[in-house]
């Protein structure tokens, strides 16, 4: 074994939703070790707006953002391919903050609370053998009574297990790209802006110091049609909008290269795989134009907490602990998945997309009714 200790709990992956997780099970007082394969900081591909519904949950566990002082936002701007655009209220609102700076304050603050964190540690296996885990990494094994999995979209532990959503994975017009910079624009910092192009949406919107996020999420498809090359796609697909134009000839880029991450696939995911529970993009990915993956992340962990201390504390079995959380899972979030991936069926194309968002316009109820499905009062 590489560590003599026996965990209660090994979580896999040190994004907001394990991370989260990690810090309320040390704060409970269980023995936690997380494992996470890059190093903090490092940046991520995410449009970097979080919804104000995680604010109060990130102030409990001890992350003050009120003090971070972060652009707060509160209405949403589309623009349709061709340019038109509308205005619609959020009715929660946002804030803007950089995954480099948000994931690495929690995982200082896990650090604090106790949690054993191995950095630069990709997980290998993870065998469930005789009421217990046993987690392979490239410093050895590690046993522990639970492991939860909060690997993000897509591990190599999902093609290791065969994940059911794998299978359905469909072509190359299901698979999408997301893209991100940071940059400097004079975007104004209410505003979160999601404006469409030919198979695809871009948002911008202000995180810490003055700088931009700008993600766009495209297909497979897109990409392949003009040469695999970012930046021909760039000036032929995502300029077709006049905001996009404006956007790409002027604002200064802070990064050499973007950050890309291929294969994101929004297909529905199990929520307990060989008994351990899955949290975050790993139990299941909503689509980014809904703005709420974030707060979704962290608010499985949070039902996972529930259900994890549970068992830890002999009030249910493992099988009751694993149906209770899916079942919990599924009525929290199947309703909000469904809804996102109806409304980007209506994106990135000419006329579909001018026509949902006309309607939309038309009657705000309806879309204020759209905006809040897609998020929730549970913290
Ligand atoms: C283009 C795009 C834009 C988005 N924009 C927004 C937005 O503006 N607002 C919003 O709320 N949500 C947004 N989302 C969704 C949001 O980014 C995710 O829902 C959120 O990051 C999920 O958090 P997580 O903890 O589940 O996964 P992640 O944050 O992805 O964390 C998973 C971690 O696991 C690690 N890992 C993976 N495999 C292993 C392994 N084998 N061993 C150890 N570590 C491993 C990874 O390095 C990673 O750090 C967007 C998503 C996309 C694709």
């Amino acid at each position: 074994m590489a560590d003599s200790v026996n965990y209660d709990l090994a979580i896999i992956g040190g994004g907001l939703a394990g991370l989260t997780l990690a810090i309320q099970c040390a704060q409970a007082g269980d023995r936690v070790v997380l494992f996470e394969k890059k190093q903090y900081p490092f940046h991520k591909v995410c449009g970097e707006y979080i919804s104000n519904e995680s604010k109060p949950f990130l102030e409990r566990l001890g992350l003050s953002v009120t003090e971070l002082n972060l652009p707060s936002i509160s209405t949403l701007q589309v623009s349709s391919v061709n340019g038109q655009r509308y205005t619609f209220p959020l009715p929660k609102g946002g804030f803007g903050i950089s995954r480099y700076e948000l994931d690495h304050r929690l995982y200082q603050l896990a650090l604090q609370k106790g949690v054993v964190v191995y950095t630069g540690t990709k997980v290998q296996d993870v065998q469930f053998q005789n009421d217990q885990f046993v987690i392979s990494t490239p410093l050895g094994e590690f046993v522990s009574r639970l492991a939860v999995g909060s690997y993000g979209k897509r591990s190599n532990l999902d093609s290791k297990w065969n994940r059911s959503f794998l299978q359905r994975n469909g072509n190359a017009s299901t698979n999408y790209i997301g893209v991100k910079y940071h940059i400097k624009f004079p975007h104004p910092e209410p505003v979160i802006a999601l404006h469409n192009f030919p198979d695809g949406y871009c948002g911008i919107s202000r995180i810490e110091d003055g700088k931009s996020c700008l993600c766009y999420l495209t297909t497979a498809a897109n990409l392949n049609k003009h040469q695999n090359d970012i930046g021909q796609m760039e000036r032929e697909s995502l300029c077709c909008n006049p905001y996009l134009k404006e956007l790409f000839s002027n604002a200064q880029f802070l990064y050499k290269q973007p950050l890309v991450i291929a294969q994101v696939s929004f297909q529905p995911k199990t929520q307990v795989e060989n008994h351990m529970l899955m949290v975050g993009d790993s139990a299941g990915l909503i689509t980014p134009l809904c703005g709420n993956g974030m707060s979704m992340a962290m608010h499985s962990g949070l039902i996972a907490f529930q259900h994890v201390q549970a068992f830890l504390r002999s009030q249910s079995t493992r099988q009751q602990m694993e149906q209770r959380y899916a079942r919990q899972w599924q009525r929290s979030f199947s309703t909000r998945l469904m809804t996102g991936r109806i409304v980007q069926r209506f994106t990135g194309s000419g006329r579909s997309t001018d026509l949902f968002l006309n309607t939309m316009n038309q009657f705000p109820a309806l879309a204020q009714a759209v905006i809040r499905s897609t998020s929730s009062n549970f913290f």
